[in-house]
Order: structure tokens, then C-alpha cells, then sequence
């Protein structure tokens, strides 16, 4: 038992308090959204800004140890609950700018996609001149699901686009085979577990599909990713569950980015896998042993629910291999992730 904090407030929080409930744990939120999902699984919601200080320390007073969702938490106001956060939030600082994440796998021997930082509408030409198009500009900060990018397709896109205000990064665009990512839980005692790395297919910069088994291209560049992925996580002394993910290349795994946490594309473990990255990530914050992570069906096929309310997505029920998942969340907006469903598949 004990009391287990969670800064974020969204669906990966809500999966991670039924996974603690499920263990005996009791968990609290804090988050700034009024729109949290957390309500209905979390003892207590704190809705404070990030930045209120006062606020997190007394929240981290209340838990045994506080761990997160949302990997844009401000990693400031952390300082002071340090020694009761799991992992430590120098896994945040590196992940949160795309620049530092990209040197930091570098220096592990990752391979990412040509880059360049842009500040200016003359970086931006020369980053095009020397990469070339097509390619992708990117905020370094505060981007997901796609959000935060423009593709440049050529020098007149890259005259022509409106600079964000933000210090950003050019990318080169990768002509992948495939998408993959590794998704690993690692304890202080270093034990680590890998679970089965899914091809992932996105629509519009967000993930729509996970499936397994995942083709012969990405199974034969998995060892490979994980040994990578293994690096980053004993350079961070990393404690809870860890995404990294990868382009599929026929020159092998390009690396895309790192999610310190747990991640849409390991939904399907919920069902699919022995442990899912929800418990797995609970078990390693609290100092137990992992769970068995290896997956249970021939196949399985997790699909995002996006923009679709209750009544539009029940049609999954039918499928009685199928097992839906919504977020209790009550406005279904256009691009907005309200639920998922994992279909195990047998034969
Ligand atoms: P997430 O929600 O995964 O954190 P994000 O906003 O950080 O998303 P990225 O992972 O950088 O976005 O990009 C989203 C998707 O856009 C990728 O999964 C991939 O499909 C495509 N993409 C991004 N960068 C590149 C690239 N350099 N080359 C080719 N495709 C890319
Ligand atoms: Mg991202
Ligand atoms: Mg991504």
C-alpha cells in the first residue's frame, strides 16, 4: 500500500492509477487542466499550475513517491521533491528539447535523422540547403501528436513558412519502411524487460494503429533498438517504464524520439502482454519486481480512437476479441484521443 502521486492528468495517468488501484496502492493527481480524466480513479485531484511550487511540494508531501504522465512538466518546481520522484527528472530535461534528446542518443551511438537547429528564417534556408527537402521543421519544445510541425517540401515552403516564435529544429525527412517503437520497464535493482515492439502506422503526426506481429523488417532491427534503448536508460539510472521510437530503414533503425514515460503504442499490453507498461511502470516506481511483459496472443491490433464519442465507438463491442477502452473524457473534438481497442488475435 501508500499513496502514489501522478503529474498529468490525461488517459496514460488514468491507466496508470487503475493498474496502482489494482496492486493496493492509492493515487493523487496533479494537474493544471480542469479537463483531467482522472477524477473517477484518483483519490484526490490537485489542479494547480506547474509552475506553483508551493503547490507541488505540498502535493508531493501527501505521496510515498510521485511519478509522471506528461512529459512537459517544467522540470523546476521539481527540484525540491527530487529525492521522491521516480524516474528522476533528468530523464524530463532530456527528452523535453529535441535538440538534447537527439546529441544525448548521438553520443550513445543512436543514429537520428539529419538535423539542424533553427532560430531564424536564414538558419531555417541554410539547415534546407544543407539537408535538403523534403524534411520537417519542428518546435524543440512542448510538441505532440504531431502538433508543433510543418513539413517543407521545398525552398520556396521553407521562404514562404510562417517561423514559429520558438527556437526549432529542421529535420530531414526519413523515407521509412515502417514505424516501430521499443517500450521498456527498468528498476533501481537494473532489471529490465523489453515488451514486443509493434509496427505503428500514424495518420496526420498521430498514432492510429499498433499491431503485431510487426513484419520481418522491424523484427530484424529490434535487437538493435533495444540495445540502444538499454543505453539510454542505464545512462539515465532510469526507473519506470521508457519509449523510445524508430524509423524502420533498409540502413537499419533511425531514431525519431524518446518518451520518458509510458506510451500510446504499449496500450495493447493492457490485454496483449503477461504485464502490461502500466503495472510494470507502478511495480518499478514502488520498488518491486517487474511483472513477465511477454505478449499472450499470435497477434494483436491496438486502434486509436480519435474524435468519437461513446456511442460511435461501441460498434468495437461487437468483436468479442475486441476490448474497448474509453477515456470518460465528454467532448469529442476533431483529433482528440477518446478511447482505444485492443483485438487479440488467435488465429
Ligand atoms: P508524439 O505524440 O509521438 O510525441 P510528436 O509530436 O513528438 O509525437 P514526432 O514523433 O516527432 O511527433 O512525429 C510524429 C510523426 O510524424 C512520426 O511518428 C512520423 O510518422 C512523422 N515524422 C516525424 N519526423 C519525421 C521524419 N524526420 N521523417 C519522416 N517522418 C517523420
Ligand atoms: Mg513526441
Ligand atoms: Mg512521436
Amino acid at each position: 500500500g501508500g499513496t502514489i502521486g501522478i503529474l498529468g492528468g490525461g488517459q496514460l495517468g488514468r491507466m496508470m492509477a487503475i493498474a496502482a488501484a489494482q496492486m493496493g496502492y492509492r493515487c493523487i493527481a496533479y494537474t493544471p487542466e480542469s479537463e483531467h480524466v482522472v477524477g473517477d480513479v484518483c483519490h484526490d485531484v490537485f489542479t494547480n499550475k506547474w509552475d506553483d511550487a508551493q503547490a507541488m511540494a505540498a502535493f508531493a508531501q501527501k505521496c510515498d513517491i510521485v511519478t509522471w504522465e506528461f512529459e512537459n512538466v517544467p522540470v523546476g518546481p521539481l527540484a525540491p521533491i527530487e529525492d521522491r520522484l521516480a524516474p528522476h527528472p533528468r530523464a524530463l530535461e532530456t527528452a523535453q528539447d529535441r535538440l538534447n534528446e537527439k546529441r544525448f542518443v548521438e553520443g550513445l551511438g543512436g543514429r537520428p535523422a539529419p538535423y539542424a537547429t533553427v532560430d531564424s528564417r536564414a538558419e531555417l534556408m541554410q539547415a534546407v540547403e544543407r539537408i535538403g527537402t523534403p524534411g520537417i521543421l519542428k518546435t524543440r519544445r512542448d510538441g505532440y501528436d504531431g502538433k508543433g510541425q510543418w513539413r517543407i517540401t521545398s525552398e520556396r515552403d521553407a521562404e514562404g513558412v510562417s517561423l514559429p516564435d520558438v527556437p526549432c529544429i529542421y529535420e530531414g525527412f526519413v523515407r521509412f519502411e515502417a514505424e516501430f517503437s521499443v517500450i521498456l520497464a527498468r528498476t533501481a535493482a537494473r532489471e529490465v524487460a523489453f515488451w514486443d515492439s509493434t509496427v505503428n502506422v500514424h495518420e496526420g503526426g498521430m498514432l492510429a494503429t499498433s499491431t503485431l506481429p510487426p513484419g520481418d523488417l522491424i523484427e530484424g532491427e529490434v535487437a538493435e533498438a533495444r540495445e540502444l534503448a538499454k543505453q539510454v536508460a542505464e545512462a539515465l539510472n532510469y526507473v519506470g517504464v521508457l519509449t523510445l521510437e524508430f524509423f524502420a530503414t533498409k540502413q537499419g533503425p533511425v531514431f525519431n524520439e524518446m518518451a520518458p514515460r509510458v506510451h500510446n503504442s504499449g496500450h495493447w499490453t493492457i490485454e496483449g502482454a503477461a504485464t502490461s507498461q502500466f503495472e510494470n511502470h507502478i511495480r518499478a516506481v514502488c520498488g518491486l519486481p517487474l511483472g513477465d511483459s511477454r505478449t499472450v496472443a499470435p497477434g494483436v491490433v491496438m486502434t486509436n480512437i480519435v474524435g468519437k464519442d461513446a456511442n460511435e465507438a461501441a460498434h468495437w463491442l461487437d468483436d468479442p476479441a475486441t476490448h474497448l477502452h474509453l477515456y470518460g473524457k465528454t467532448k469529442a473534438r476533431k483529433g482528440r484521443k477518446m478511447g482505444h481497442a485492443t483485438k487479440l488475435v488467435w488465429d
